[in-house]
């Protein structure tokens, strides 16, 4: 570390690098001119490590990485381009001690316009396009900021309680929605979709950092929240003291006599003769829609799709369950 260090104390002047974003309730972390007073375990070695390399990197100068991207056009081919992309770093500048940060180098030769260069081999690879992966914890916090739901300090918090009240569950594969979850999910949307839209808690985040800075009041951020919350709050109590619970249970998927086919859930929409439930719908539909790409772009009968369907590992949970639904049933509108 320390010839890092001497590096940048030879500069003449010690500007750091600061980030795009401010947030005075939590400055950056440094290294202090204090060692650590017992032994580090190796964990916490890697996080001080990192910190200090970060801190350190900060002073260093910009790295350089020069990049080369060649378009060919395969007339032969019928017309198709290809790309081939080159990168290598020409100066290292803070990549050098923030070791973290990993740059691809890949090298290609040097090539002029016009150049012409001879097809080796053309093989046709059919790829499948995977779903997105479940959001784990930090992934989560990282579309949470994406967003601007929640401060430095309350994201972890706000998934946490969303554990807690057991909305979430944690799987290897990565955070599962309860059916609590989707039922609570459910009602929100029916009774209240303005509460569970993205603008409203990213305009009450903003209002309170507007108090922070003293640009309105505590008073007048809690009125506008009392405001908006009061009718909507006053409806729901309203259903259960007319015993209107019936209706609040209608609106969580629950005492109805129609039940899906697939998992029981209420069963409000009929294709091929079935009742499907709001999730099996989905997927259903998103099974259909898929399809008529498929038909144009392979040629594939229903079946051949459903049959194929089956073996991806790709498929979800929800798609499943319909693909053998249609499979133990025939097929109806599609075949
Ligand atoms: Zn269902």
């Amino acid at each position: 570390m320390s010839t890092f260090c001497e590096k940048i104390l030879a500069k003449d002047k010690l500007r750091p690098v600061q980030g795009k974003r401010e947030d005075p309730a939590h400055p950056a972390i440094y290294p202090t001119g204090y060692l650590p007073r017992k032994k580090l375990r190796i964990k916490e070695w890697n996080i001080y490590e990192m910190i200090v390399r970060r801190y350190l990197a900060t002073f260093y100068d910009a790295a350089e990485v020069a990049s080369v991207r060649y378009v060919f056009s395969a007339e032969s081919l019928g017309n198709m381009s290809f790309a081939l992309i080159g990168q290598r770093i020409v100066r290292p500048g803070w990549l050098s001690v923030y070791k973290y940060v990993n740059v691809k180098e890949s090298s290609v030769p040097e090539l002029k316009e016009g150049d012409c260069i001879e097809v080796e081999r053309v093989s046709v690879v059919r790829t499948y396009s995977k779903p997105p992966r479940l959001y784990t914890k930090a992934s989560l916090l990282r579309w949470m900021e994406s967003v601007g739901i929640g401060t430095e300090a309350t994201r972890a918090e706000i998934i946490e309680t969303l554990f807690q009240r057991g909305y979430l569950k944690a799987t290897n594969a990565g955070i599962v929605v309860t059916e609590l979850g989707i039922k609570t999910a459910f009602m929100l949307l029916k009774l209240f979709k303005e509460l569970t839209e993205v603008n409203l808690t990213r305009d009450f985040e903003e209002k309170i950092e507007r108090v922070r800075k003293g640009e309105t009041s505590r008073q007048k951020v809690v009125n506008d929240a009392k405001e908006f919350l009061r009718p909507r709050l006053l409806k729901v109590k309203e259903m259960i003291a007319s015993n209107d619970i019936g209706e609040l249970r209608k609106l969580a998927e629950e005492g109805h006599d129609v039940k899906c086919a697939a998992c029981g859930r209420y069963g409000r929409y009929v294709v091929e003769g079935f009742s499907l439930c709001e999730l099996h719908w989905r997927a259903y539909k998103n099974i259909v829609t898929k399809y008529r790409v498929w038909r144009e772009r392979a040629g594939l009968s229903f079946d051949e799709y459903v049959a194929l369907l089956k073996k991806l590992s790709s498929v979800g949970d929800f798609c499943k369950d319909v693909i053998k639904l249609l499979a133990e049933n025939g097929f109806k509108s599609q075949s």
